[in-house]
């Protein structure tokens, strides 16, 4: 049905000159024959836009969709059908690993990347085999009480030549790719051991955050993999958070809803991540079964200037309140930041303004330890 009314849609919204058709799955080609110049195109990138954000109604529920766009330009990119096709797949390709471009123009540039692309996975692949991913930690904190709640897990790639190489570069590509659920067990597994050592060695632990990305969330042997390293290093399962974009959630409410369900049987903790940039419904988020709201770093940023991003932080805030969620800021870099989210009751923030992720070996600074009396937090 949400093909179908997408298809129907294009084809009224771009004329009848044009051609619109399905090429399969949820892919959809568009030949636009009145482009004159390049704003043309724009117009109609703008068009196709506002129609894919309209939310479908499919019985009595409302779908909002996501959309990517690749778009190579005669005769420029290509001279016959096969070779604008295909550069089309690589612009699609393209637009489809970036975060912020949701449409992509073939460039010569996009040739390199796809080099680039085969070569990232190739020492990717070496990594994951040589287990070159290491875990850095970022403390987040109770605003009222100024108390070490938690610790955010956040990976990072030990290259041997390019150093230390954040997610937002290597992520996309394990996603794509599917190694990420290789990676992810392994980070699973080595925050488990992490927090098997801090307790063996006397430290007060606090619950530790691990991020899951969508692919991994869908893989069926997800709950398998957690199930064995909590046990093998023997932790109760409430010293480990999940946290879950808003739009992974989205993305097969049913299916998400049981693998939820038996994480919060396990006596795991789940934390919706990101929130506010994707669509939730309100509905949903009453029926999930979720502990902590994390409200996305680009309302964060601006709190202080911005009445509106204020605006949507304060909604957010008593929203969750109401459901019984507790609220954690990210992104918090300044003391007048704080100040707000305390003023809006926001219960935990995290940020630079603390401290950025750091190594399992420094944020033990922020840990309490019986054997040697370690008071860090009190610094703060
Ligand atoms: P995220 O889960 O939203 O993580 C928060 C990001 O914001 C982190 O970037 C963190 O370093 C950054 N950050 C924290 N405080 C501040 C601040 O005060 N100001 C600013 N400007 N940024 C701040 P990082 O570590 O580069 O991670 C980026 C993203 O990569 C994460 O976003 C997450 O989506 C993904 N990621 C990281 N680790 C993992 C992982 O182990 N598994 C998976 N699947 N994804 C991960
Ligand atoms: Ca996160
Ligand atoms: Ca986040």
């Amino acid at each position: 049905m949400v093909l179908r009314n997408i298809g129907n849609q294009l084809s009224k919204a771009l004329s009848k000159k044009n051609v619109v058709a399905r090429i399969g799955g949820d892919k959809f080609g568009i030949i636009l024959k009145d482009i004159k110049s390049s704003e043309d195109i724009f117009v109609y990138i703008d068009k196709i836009y506002k129609l894919i954000q309209q939310p479908v109604r499919v019985g009595e529920q409302e779908i909002v969709l996501s959309m990517s766009m690749g778009i190579s330009i005669y005769p420029n990119d290509g001279k016959d059908m096969k070779q604008l096709i295909s550069k089309t797949e690589i612009a699609l390709s393209q637009a489809r690993r970036s975060e912020t471009n949701k449409y992509m123009f073939y460039g010569e540039h996009m040739n390199s990347d796809a080099k680039n692309f085969l070569l990232m996975e190739n020492k990717l692949l070496k990594a994951i085999k040589n287990e070159e991913f290491i875990v850095f930690y970022q403390p987040y904190f109770n605003l009222r009480t100024h108390e070490l709640e938690g610790l955010e897990a956040l990976v990072r790639w030990e290259d041997k030549e390019s150093g230390i190489i954040s997610p937002g570069i290597f992520i996309p590509i394990l996603e794509e790719t599917g190694l990420i659920k290789e990676v992810g067990r392994q980070i699973i597994k080595i925050v488990c051991r992490q927090l098997r050592q801090w307790l063996d060695q006397g430290y007060e632990v606090v619950p530790v955050a691990i991020n899951l990305s969508p692919v991994q969330f869908r893989s069926s042997t997800l709950l398998k993999d957690i199930m064995e390293a909590v046990e093998e290093y023997e932790l109760n399962p409430n010293l480990i958070v999940f946290e879950i974009t808003e739009s992974t959630f989205m993305q097969d409410i049913a299916a998400t809803y049981e693998v939820l369900r038996e994480m919060k049987n396990a006596g795991f903790t789940i934390s919706i991540d990101d929130f506010g940039t994707g669509y939730s419904s309100l509905s949903y988020l009453k029926k999930f079964p979720v502990d902590h709201l994390k409200i996305d770093l680009s309302f964060i940023r601006d709190i202080t200037k911005d009445t509106d991003d204020k605006a949507i932080v304060n909604a957010i805030i008593s929203m969750a309140h109401h459901l019984n969620l507790k609220t954690i800021a990210e992104g918090i870099e300044e003391e007048e930041q704080l100040k707000e989210l305390f003023y809006l009751q926001c219960d935990i923030g995290q940020g630079y303004y603390w401290s950025k992720p750091v190594s399992a070996h420094n944020v033990e600074a922020f840990l309490k330890c019986d054997l040697r009396n370690h008071t860090g937090i009190e610094n703060f």
